[in-house]
C-alpha cells in the first residue's frame, strides 16, 4: 500500500492527511471547494512544520512529506490509482453513499473503500456499492495527529481480508485499533455523545457552569478533556448529525440537547466558529 486519498479536507481530513503522509504514503486530498483544499494546505504544512520543530518527525519525514501531498478537486484523479480511500465529508448518509458509489465506479477493485463516520452504518454505505466486502469504516479521533486509536468498524459485508488489511495500514500509521461489530455510535461515539449531551443539559438547567463541569469532568473524573470542550473541539454541528442519528437508530436516549440545537441554529458551531460553549 503506498497511495491514499481522503475525500473531505475539514478538521478530520486534513489530520487523516497528515497522518498518511507522514507514514511515506503519496496522498491526494480532496474537496469539493478550491478555498477549502488551500486551507488545508496551509494547516497541514504548518502542522508538518511544528511537528518537525518540536521533533515529533524528522526533517527527511517532514520533506518527504511535503513532496508527497497532491491536492485535488476532482475526485477521479484523486482517487483512481489510489489503494485505500478515506472519506471524511460531512455526517449525511445520502452524502456518503453518492461519495461511495462514485469510488466505486474510479477506484481499483482491490482498494480500500474506507468511511471516517463517526455513527452510521458501513453496512448500510457498502450496500450501494459493487463491493461491500472492500466497504469498511475507519473511525480516527480529533486531533489526528495526538490520539492514537482507529475504531474499525466491520460491516456485515466487510471480508476478513479487508479488516486484515486495515490492521496493517493501521500500523503503518502507527495507531492502535480496536474492532467493533457494526451498531450505530460503535463503542466511542455512542458513549462519548451520551456523556456530552448530559453535560449540555446540564449546563442548560444551570446546574453548573461550562467551566465547572468540564473541571468536574478532568479533576473528578479523570478525563484529559471536559465533555464541553470536546464537543467544542469536534464541532456543534457535527456532534448535533450525530445526535440526530443516534436519535433516530437508538431512541429516546439520544435526544439531542435542546441548547446544542439551538447553538448550531445561532452559528456557533465551536472552536471552527469562534465560539461554542467558551469563546475562542
Ligand atoms: P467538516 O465539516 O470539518 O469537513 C467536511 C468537509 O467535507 C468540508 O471541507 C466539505 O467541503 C467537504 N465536502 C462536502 N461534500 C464533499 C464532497 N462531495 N466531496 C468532497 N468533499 C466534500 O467535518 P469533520 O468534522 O471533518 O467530519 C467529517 C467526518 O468525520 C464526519 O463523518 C464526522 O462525523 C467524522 N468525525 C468527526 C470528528 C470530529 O471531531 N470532528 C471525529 C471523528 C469522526
Amino acid at each position: 500500500m503506498n497511495q491514499a486519498t481522503v475525500v473531505g479536507a475539514g478538521v478530520m481530513g486534513k489530520g487523516i492527511a497528515y497522518a498518511f503522509a507522514i507514514s511515506g504514503y503519496q496522498v491526494y486530498v480532496n474537496d469539493i471547494k478550491e478555498e477549502v483544499l488551500n486551507k488545508a494546505k496551509n494547516d497541514i504544512e504548518s502542522l508538518l512544520e511544528n511537528s518537525c520543530n518540536k521533533g515529533f518527525i524528522t526533517e527527511e519525514v517532514y520533506q518527504k512529506a511535503l513532496e508527497n501531498l497532491y491536492y485535488e478537486t476532482d475526485l477521479i484523479k484523486a482517487a483512481k490509482d489510489s489503494d485505500v480511500i478515506v472519506e471524511a465529508v460531512l455526517e449525511k448518509i445520502d452524502l456518503k453513499i453518492t461519495i461511495f458509489q462514485q469510488l466505486d465506479e474510479i477506484c481499483k477493485p482491490e482498494a480500500i473503500l474506507a468511511t471516517n463516520t463517526s455513527t452510521m452504518s458501513p453496512t448500510e454505505i457498502g450496500a450501494q456499492t459493487s463491493r461491500p466486502h472492500k466497504v469498511v469504516a475507519m473511525h480516527f479521533f480529533n486531533p489526528v495527529h495526538k490520539m492514537k486509536l482507529i475504531e474499525v468498524i466491520r460491516g456485515l459485508d466487510t471480508s476478513d481480508e479487508t479488516v486484515n488489511e486495515v490492521k496493517e495500514i493501521s500500523e503503518q500509521l502507527n495507531k492502535e485499533m480496536v474492532e467493533v461489530n457494526e451498531f450505530p455510535g460503535f463503542v466511542t461515539s455512542r458513549m462519548n455523545c451520551l456523556i456530552g449531551n448530559e453535560a449540555m443539559n446540564m449546563f442548560m438547567e444551570g446546574v453548573a457552569s461550562a467551566a465547572d463541569i468540564d473541571k468536574a469532568m478532568k479533576l473528578g473524573l479523570n478525563h484529559p478533556m471536559g465533555p464541553l470542550e470536546l464537543a467544542d473541539l469536534v464541532g456543534l454541528d457535527s456532534r448535533l448529525r450525530n445526535m440526530e442519528y443516534l436519535h433516530q437508530t437508538l431512541g429516546e436516549k439520544y435526544r439531542p440537547s435542546p441548547i446544542l440545537s439551538k447553538y448550531v441554529k445561532a452559528g456557533r458551531l465551536g472552536k471552527k466558529s469562534g465560539k461554542g460553549f467558551y469563546n475562542y
